[in-house]
């Protein structure tokens, strides 16, 4: 099917109980490992990159990747710009057709970061998902670490929801980009947020966090949840692999195979351990 708007994801993930995966891109190899396992599953799931992608490829390149390889499933899959840190970046992801959109103004002044969400709200338009993030996740996004890190205030959560407008809410929680060891959500403090946001939440980090916290984000409002630095590892490992057991391999196809296999293989994992229910 052709991809669905972010907001699809969100009311499919919603009303049947579920948490979305949002994986992010880089290459065929990767889109590929990502979709053969959510075609497993069949949970609705976001398919992501951040604007930092562009120093390899763009946002067309991904746009024409994951359509064309969705074309045969029947899974919903939303594409996502992740961690928009730009006006401009979100124009060119919707110039794109991506489906769903981040922004990211976090850092901002708490006025500052209202209004830049706002504006993306306008570009956006209502078919389209935004998610915007208050308090500042910690940690390193794509080789970018924010200055100051600060986890999401509750009493700022509906004021912020109500003024932008957006469909989902990203918050920080002790949740922490990359493979941080010490990062874990803080439950009391998600709850706080929960209970204050007319909106499901984003966890990001997903990486760095321990298995046994995934299972209870659905019951805590949370309806997607960050992976990127796991499969850009799995994608790595196996051509360090290959190599270091044979420096004269020259397969790419056989080992680019072995990438797909070994992504799909931690998606589905991850989409199962959000998601204990489904079979
Ligand atoms: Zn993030």
């Amino acid at each position: 099917m052709p991809l669905v708007s972010g907001l699809d994801v969100i009311s499919e993930c919603t009303s049947r109980g579920f948490v979305a995966g949002a994986f992010n891109t880089t290459n065929i190899e990767t889109t590929m490992g990502i979709i053969a396992a959510v075609e497993r599953v069949g949970v609705p799931t976001f398919i992501q990159v951040a604007p930092t992608n562009v120093a390899l490829s763009g946002y067309e390149y991904i746009y024409d990747m994951v359509s064309r390889r969705l074309a045969d499933t029947d899974v919903a899959v939303a594409l996502h710009l992740d961690h928009g840190k730009s006006i401009e970046a979100v124009e060119g992801a919707l110039a794109a057709r991506f489906t769903s959109i981040m922004i990211d103004a976090s850092e901002a002044p708490y006025d500052e970061n209202v209004a830049t969400s706002q504006h993306a709200r306008e570009l956006c338009g209502a078919g389209i998902a935004l998610e915007a993030e208050l308090g500042s996740i910690g940690g390193k996004e794509d080789d970018v670490s924010p200055e100051f890190a600060s986890t999401t205030d509750p009493t700022q959560v509906a004021p912020f929801v109500d003024a932008v407008g957006c469909d989902m809410l990203a918050v920080s929680v002790g949740n922490v980009h990359g493979y941080a060891p010490n990062a874990r959500i803080d439950f009391e403090l998600l709850d706080r947020v929960r209970a204050a946001s007319p909106v499901p939440l984003v966890i990001h980090g997903g990486s760095g966090l321990p298995a046994e916290q995934f299972g209870r984000l659905h019951a805590f409002g949370v309806v997607k949840v960050n992976i990127a630095s796991d499969l850009r590892n799995a994608m790595i490992r196996t051509f360090g692999e290959a190599y270091v057991a044979n420096q004269n391999e020259d397969s790419l196809i056989r080992v680019s195979k072995d990438a797909v296999a070994a992504i799909a293989e931690v998606v589905e994992e991850r989409i199962r351990v959000f998601n204990p229910s489904v079979a």
